[in-house]
This record gives structure tokens, C-alpha cells and sequence, in this order.
């Protein structure tokens, strides 16, 4: 009788075995389904596409499921010529880097960067070359919180060659010190100038973007996140 009991236990044991087995079987199918899925890449033909891309490719980054980590197949695939579907201009900030935080490796995007991601005459050429002749889709200007730059210009910092590169960021001070948030409130502000600046002084470029051929968006990047948000 006894014995009759453990056995009926132990086949009862045995089928919730079975079953939480087949339940991380099923988990794990599903996962590498997902993994494949995403692996497979988009075509990026319009401004609309290569933003989706960009989300995608900030969230791929922030759940650490990132497709573009395969140095030596990009090289491969990009040895004999690049066509990149966005310019990220960007600060210079090592927590700000472009091909990492949108998870787009090596070949997809044009990284411009400098000290508060502002415009001049040699962006503005880099800029044209990549929309008219390297046929990129979309320009990103990007801020990012806790930026140096727009700090040092709030507290009017005045350094070399970087007293200039501030005095461009300090039309974008609307308030002063004693609002605790000016610091990311001039980050956004200088995004939406230096766009303005851009349309203003590239013929190139506004022509391109009031055809709809390519399209020009601001972003701002949380350094504590990870998380990209796009003003548009
Ligand atoms: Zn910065």
C-alpha cells in the first residue's frame, strides 16, 4: 500500500517536471524567435523609416538585445562602399556615443560631434555631403542631460578657444540660475536653435527637407537612462 503511494507521488513529481520543462523549452523558443526576428535588417528608404530605426534601435540598446555588435561582419559588409541613413550630430560627451546608444555598429550612421553639439561652417559641410551625396535620410540633433558644455556656458566659463564655442550656446539661456532645471531646459532649447541655424544657412539642406526627401529632428539623451527622446 505504501509503496503503491510514493509511487503515485513520484510520477506526479515526475509530470510536474516534464511540464515546467517543456514550459522554459517553449520560453526559450520564443526568445530565439525574437532574437531572429529582430535580426533581420530594414530597408531605410525615407526619413520615416530611418526614425523607426533609430527607436528601435535605442530600445535594442536599452534591453540589451543589440543585432549590430558584429565588428568583423560590418567590416565585411561595408569594405567597399558605406551608406549610412542618418547623421547624428551630437556632443562629444564619452556617455553620448551614437553607434552604441542606437545600436547601429559600424556603416549605418554619420557620427558629427562636438562640444554641445552646436553648427558651424564645417558641420554644416559635413552635413551636406552626407544628405546630397552620401544619400543619408534623416539629421539628428542631439542634447543630452548633464552636458558640460551647456553648463559651462550657464555659468559663463571662459576657457581659449572654448569662451567662442560657448558664446554660440548662450542664446539658448531663457532663465537663470535659480531655476534648477535651466541647465536641460538650455539643452533643448540649443537643439531647436541649432536646427534653425542649419535650415537658415544650408540652402542644401532646407531644399532637401521642404521636398520631404529627408527630414531634420531634435532629441534629447538621458545619460542616467540610457533612453533617447525624440522632439518631434
Ligand atoms: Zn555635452
Amino acid at each position: 500500500m505504501k509503496k503503491s503511494y510514493f509511487t503515485v507521488l513520484s510520477l506526479i513529481f515526475g509530470l510536474i517536471l516534464i511540464s515546467c520543462n517543456k514550459q522554459e523549452k517553449v520560453a526559450e523558443n520564443a526568445e530565439i524567435q525574437d532574437t531572429m526576428q529582430s535580426v533581420e535588417k530594414v530597408e531605410i528608404l525615407t526619413p520615416e523609416d530611418a526614425i523607426a530605426e533609430l527607436k528601435a534601435g535605442n530600445r535594442r540598446f536599452l534591453s540589451e538585445k543589440m543585432i549590430n555588435t558584429n565588428y568583423s561582419e560590418n567590416i565585411e559588409e561595408t569594405k567597399s562602399g558605406q551608406k549610412p541613413h542618418s547623421i547624428i550630430l551630437s556632443c562629444m560627451d564619452s556617455r553620448v556615443p551614437p553607434e552604441i546608444i542606437f545600436d547601429q555598429g559600424i556603416g549605418n550612421i554619420f557620427a558629427v560631434r562636438n562640444a554641445g553639439n552646436i553648427e558651424d561652417e564645417n558641420i554644416l559641410g559635413s552635413l551636406e555631403y552626407a544628405v546630397d551625396h552620401a544619400g543619408s535620410k534623416l539629421i539628428v540633433v542631439m542634447g543630452h542631460s548633464h552636458c558640460g558644455a551647456v553648463t559651462g556656458a550657464v555659468h559663463d566659463v571662459k576657457m581659449g578657444n572654448l569662451t567662442q564655442l560657448l558664446a554660440q550656446i548662450k542664446p539658448a539661456i531663457k532663465s537663470d540660475l535659480n531655476n534648477p532645471d535651466v541647465i536641460n531646459e538650455t539643452v533643448k532649447n540649443s537643439v531647436i536653435m541649432t536646427i534653425e541655424d542649419i535650415l537658415s544657412k544650408s540652402a542644401i539642406i532646407s531644399e532637401l527637407v521642404h521636398e520631404k526627401k529627408i527630414a531634420i529632428v531634435g532629441a534629447y539623451y538621458d545619460i542616467e537612462t540610457g533612453e533617447v527622446q525624440f522632439m518631434e
